[in-house]
């Protein structure tokens, strides 16, 4: 059996307790996995402590992150990432290596930001008690940095924690989600056994999130965490550690608007395949697909053809743009919330079954803004389609949510464009493509319950660092 222990300040740590981890494809057994303690998380944090008193210099903190982008884009272990993700996601293969292509991106950017973070020249003397002195401000690390992360990106988003706080000369403890804990094993082993990152600067404390990743919110020598999940559990870490720096990179369930001069061919194409990208398990999969009354019986019918060509399947095949949920519970899920859509008055255009344990990708059409596949996060293969008459009311139903992520539009009209930038009211608005659409170094994330922060290497690193200011007089 495949143990994989937690790495505590460079040396392979067995827990007591451990998790047997399987593949949500076919169940099979993939590794035995390590369950941290309280007592793990503070080894952890007493050695990152010991780390912050000996800081690494800027130029050695941005070869560790050009090397570990350099060595991600070697083919053997791009591939060998993209197939542990594949396993432990349910992730197609091919939607798999796109995220490690991302991944190397973001180390480059994270690489880039280390390298430009600067502070700025203050005008003292602008007042008469600033005459005669000198004021400059400068970026220093925050303190010792918890990192918690979802299931859905086990390697990018990880990499979305671990490269800025190096960035930033934070020493980082990381609790991966107990489903997709190997990606993100290998990513620290990756860091500090070949891209020269000391022991005491990263450590993987594997577990749940009730026990390592509470022992890691409640730990008063830990700076800040940064979250990436589902709204319930970082809002509460929010409430629970009112002291630290907590950033939330939470749910959505982004809205695309069609309007009648926009091309709608490429829309329903584009819609099908992001709504359905890793089974719709991503925080800006496209959701509610709000179309022009004019053009709904068009569109509706292109979306149903790419969303019935879809090849479901094994992950590790090379077909495969469809796999199965992250588990049972969640399919259960999904199934159920289509089910009380229906039982409601809406109507299965495709999909809707499940096949070899699989939800098949579905659209729904005749939908309400009160029902669960509007109103919620479906985090599933569920696109739900709903009509409109003026772009006023396209606005006005895609900005009715409690999420604000990210929200798309297609049209041809440059004042339309420009009105949607103003009025949706989301993190991110994407004219012309699916409201998925993201790179790297943007600033990402969201409004209301959507989160609270922007993540991206550069704007990441100012949360993970604060401003000292010096006054020479
Ligand atoms: P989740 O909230 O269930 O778990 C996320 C992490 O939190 C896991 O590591 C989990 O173990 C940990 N955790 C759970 N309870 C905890 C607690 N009490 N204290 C500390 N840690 C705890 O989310 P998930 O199911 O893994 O991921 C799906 C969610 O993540 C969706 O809502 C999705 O939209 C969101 N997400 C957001 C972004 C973004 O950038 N905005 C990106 C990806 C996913």
């Amino acid at each position: 059996m495949n143990l994989q222990t937690a790495r505590i300040d460079g040396e392979d740590v067995a827990t007591d307790a451990s998790t047997t981890l399987r593949a949500p494809y076919d169940g099979r057994e993939l590794a035995e996995v390590a369950a941290c303690t309280a007592e793990h998380v503070d080894r952890a944090v007493q050695a990152s402590l010991a780390a912050l008193r000996d800081p690494l210099p800027t130029w050695r903190r941005a070869e560790i992150l050009d090397r570990a982008a350099e060595r991600l884009a070697e083919s053997d272990l791009a591939e060998e990432c993209a197939r542990t993700i594949a396993l432990e996601a349910a992730k197609p293969i091919n939607t798999a290596r796109t995220e490690v292509t991302r991944c190397v991106s973001t180390f480059r950017f994270a690489a880039a930001a280390c390298r430009t973070l600067t502070g700025e020249v203050l005008p003292l003397d602008a007042s008469a008690a600033g005459e005669g002195r000198l004021g400059l401000t400068i970026r220093v690390p925050v303190g010792v940095i918890g990192a918690i992360t979802p299931f859905n990106f086990p390697l990018n988003l990880v990499a979305h924690k671990l490269a800025p706080a190096i960035a930033a000369g934070c020493p980082v403890v990381l609790k991966p989600a107990q489903q997709t804990p190997l990606t993100g094993l290998r990513l620290a082993r990756l860091l500090l056994d070949e891209c020269g990152l000391p022991p005491a600067w990263l450590h993987v404390v594997p577990g749940s999130g009730s026990e390592t990743g509470a022992a890691l919110v409640d730990h008063d020598d830990v700076a800040m965490i940064t979250f990436t999940g589902s709204p319930e559990v970082g809002w509460g870490i929010r409430g629970a550690a009112p002291r630290k720096h907590v950033s939330l990179e939470l749910g959505n369930n982004a809205p695309v608007i069609i309007q009648p001069d926009g091309d709608v061919e490429a829309a329903a194409k584009k819609i099908a395949a992001a709504g359905n990208s890793h089974a719709g398990q991503s925080c800006i999969s496209v959701q509610r697909v709000l179309v022009h009354e004019d053009v709904e019986e068009a569109f509706t019918r292109q979306l149903v053809a790419a969303v019935e060509a879809l090849v479901v399947g094994d992950p590790l095949e090379e077909d495969t743009q469809v796999s199965a949920l992250i588990d049972a519970g969640a399919r259960d899920r999904v199934s159920d919330w289509v089910r009380e859509a229906t039982d409601g008055g809406a109507s299965v255009a495709t999909g809707g079954d499940v096949r070899d344990g699989i939800l098949s990708p579905t659209v729904l059409t005749d939908v309400r803004g009160d029902m669960r596949v509007c109103r919620e996060e479906v985090f599933g293969p569920v696109l739900a389609v709903q009509s409109y008459a003026s772009l006023e009311e396209a606005f006005e139903l895609a900005n009715d949510t409690r999420y604000g992520l990210h929200a798309g539009i297609y049209t041809s009209d440059l004042e339309t464009a420009r009105r949607a930038v103003q009025h949706l009211s989301f993190g991110g608005v994407i004219v012309n493509d699916v409201p998925t659409w993201r790179a790297d170094q943007m600033p990402y994330g969201g409004e209301r319950d959507s989160g609270n922060t922007r993540e991206g290497p550069f704007h990441s690193v100012l949360e993970m660092t604060t401003i000292r200011s010096a006054v020479f007089s």
